[in-house]
């Protein structure tokens, strides 16, 4: 088993059908929109061109618009997670059956990840919160952003194993030299390591360990 487990949170800790990404997600629209003085639809269509260019919306308006990166987390997370997320005793077996403590790695800021962790109820399961912050706003997938994670580990890249629900994310990592779990239902994208829930996790992680 990998030295470092880092788990995704968003859509891989909680399912999109709680909201709470929907949620954000209208509040990113809202922002890009009143911050670009531009209609919701116009926001959109900038939106697709900065996520293309720089890997995310915030990277993006930051880069090309010089907005503030905290003014855009603190307007998209405030008062987040709310009553998306529920105490979730499921997860919590899985995050134990894992049989050590695991740190998240999220492109969201660090307060949101732990008010997320609490209302789930499996804070204590985590070690370390890697966040966009820590990452100087580059976020997975950036190379640089797994390299600072390494070395605030002190490990090398094959002792990392990141587990995220978000393709780009995975290769990221595995062109990093980490470890990766897609977290997906979907059946394509052969030659990457996949897992339909996180419940499953620990049982997949032994299996690789025994070489099955
Ligand atoms: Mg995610």
């Amino acid at each position: 088993m990998s030295e470092h487990i880092l788990l995704d949170l968003d859509h891989t800790l909680y399912p999109p059908s709680t909201g709470l990404m929907d949620e954000m997600n209208r509040r990113i629209e809202s922002y890009t929109a009143s911050f670009l003085k531009v209609s919701l639809p116009e926001s959109e269509r900038i939106r697709a061109t900065l996520r293309d260019r720089h890997g995310t919306t915030l990277r993006g308006l930051f880069l090309e618009h010089g907005d503030d990166p905290e003014r855009f987390l603190a307007f998209v997370h405030q008062g987040l997670p709310g009553d998306f997320l529920k105490n979730d005793p499921a997860l919590d077996a899985a995050l134990a059956a894992l049989g050590k403590k695991v740190h998240i790695f999220t492109n969201a800021p660090e307060n949101y990840a732990r008010r997320a962790l609490s209302a789930l109820g499996v804070a204590q399961r985590f070690d370390r919160v890697f966040d966009i912050a820590f990452t100087k706003y580059l976020g997975k997938p950036a190379l640089e952003a797994y390299r600072m994670v390494e070395t605030a580990l002190s490990c090398g890249p094959s002792s990392c194993l990141l587990v995220d629900d978000t393709l780009s994310n995975v290769r990221g990592a595995l062109s990093a030299g980490w470890k990766a779990v897609w977290l997906t239902e979907r059946a394509d994208e052969g030659g990457i390591r996949k897992v339909a829930s996180l419940s499953l996790l620990p049982d997949l992680l032994r299996q690789a360990v025994g070489g099955r």
